[in-house]
């Protein structure tokens, strides 16, 4: 075992509070001294046979396997290490799709930005429905069950968490619902797992992609659940190559940040119940106090079946941009970083019924492993003090 002492996650006087979790998490400083070693002296190729350090290599990956396959209640066998849950969505949803020709998709108007645009790529082979959301993001079963009975669905794709307004999804009503009508559940669990119990078997899920980076591990490493592993559910690959992850994604792995990946996976399965519960209270508390403090405040999603972590809240006539530039000492997001630079209104929110003027009003405010009450203060009070100036600014134009 390395040791993690050199590294630390504390935060430095001068930076801002951070509070967006669900665009990406700092690597914990235990799963940094893991790695560590992978860079430098055990820098072996995982599939290099004939010397010991592409045994370690391999050995160390076969570890990482186990507790990354753990976490989600998988097989070691079923785990295919990618470079981000964006890849693993690509391999999942064109693998399949375009595996079973004529056959129909199933995937709501909330996913995010990377399932769709998969799902816009695989348009033009099958045919895709997106199903709507309620007012608060919530799914109707029973318009699911009726989309896919109504023609041959080959997949349902549905998110278990969604990463701007936090709503977990009824993946296992949802499971059923596929497998009746004999389709495959995928779900892009990137921001479920390490947040909220996700069992890949008693959720009867097909295909599940998540990410290292948004549990405390490194960038550049996801990995793709396929039940029954490469022969249980065939998928087209990707990326051809050397026959690494049993010939489903070529190239060489990633080792240190697999071994990364494993370590944020072990220390997760153990953390998380506890470190949920403490998180959540810090985000019911910093809702109620702003609902106290300022009035024309909404919180929008799904209030009793969100992520302990996230909190998207509209402050009626307060530009959220302008909000965050004016609190530089808090780091908060509009929505996905992963569509940032767009300026178009979250479609997450329009979906949810909110006008363009409520949307660009959002805010996301994302907690996590090294947010604490002091931070969660602060921030609180740097939002009401901003909001209230914005409000009484003179309007230009
Ligand atoms: N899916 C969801 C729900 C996400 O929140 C994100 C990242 O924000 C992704 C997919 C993409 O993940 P990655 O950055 O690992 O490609």
């Amino acid at each position: 075992m390395s040791d993690s002492s050199n590294y630390t996650n504390a935060r430095a006087a001068d930076t801002p509070i951070y509070l967006d979790y669900n665009a990406t998490t700092p690597v914990d400083a235990r799963v940094f001294a893991r790695m560590a070693p992978y860079f430098t002296a055990a820098f072996g190729n995982a599939a290099s046979r004939d010397h010991a350090f592409g045994w370690d290599a391999a050995a160390a990956v076969d570890e990482a396997r186990y507790h990354v396959a753990s976490l989600i209640n998988a097989r070691p066998g079923e785990i295919v290490f990618t470079s981000c849950s964006t890849e693993s969505i690509n391999l999942a949803l064109k693998g399949v799709a375009r595996g079973g020709a004529g056959r129909a998709v199933v995937t709501s108007v909330v996913e995010h930005e990377a399932v769709l645009s998969a799902c816009r790529q695989v348009e033009a082979d099958v045919e895709v429905s997106y199903l709507g959301v309620d007012g608060a993001g919530r799914l109707d079963l029973g318009e699911l069950a009726e989309s896919v009975g109504s023609k041959a669905t080959r997949l349902v794709a549905l998110m278990f968490a969604n990463n701007e307004i936090g709503n977990v999804n009824p993946i296992r009503q949802a499971s059923k619902i596929a497998h009746d009508a004999g389709a495959l559940l995928f779900t892009d669990a990137t921001q479920a797992v390490g947040k909220v119990p996700v069992d890949v078997r008693a959720d009867g899920v097909d295909l599940a992609a998540f990410s290292a980076h948004k549990i405390y591990g490194p960038k550049g490493v996801g990995a793709l659940f396929i039940r029954g592993g490469a022969s249980g559910t065939k998928l087209e690959p990707l990326i051809a190559g050397g026959g690494q992850e049993r010939g489903v994604r070529g190239g060489t792995l990633n080792v240190p940040g697999i071994v990364g990946f494993g370590e944020a996976c072990r220390i997760a399965r153990l953390e998380m119940g506890e470190e949920s519960e403490r998180v959540g209270r810090l985000r019911d508390g910093l809702e109620e106090v702003l609902l106290k403090e300022l009035p024309d405040v909404h919180v929008n999603g799904d209030r009793g079946g969100r992520l302990p972590n996230t909190s998207n809240i509209t402050f009626d006539g307060v530009d959220a941009r302008s909000l965050i530039r004016h609190m530089k000492d808090v780091a908060v997001s509009t929505g996905s970083a992963c569509s940032t630079g767009s300026a178009d209104p979250s479609h997450v929110l329009k979906a949810l019924g909110l006008n363009n003027e409520q949307a660009y009003s959002s805010v996301r405010f994302s907690l996590g492993r090294f947010t604490t009450e002091a931070e969660i203060e602060h921030a609180v009070e740097r939002v009401v003090s901003s909001v209230r100036k914005l409000r009484d600014a003179p309007r230009s134009g």
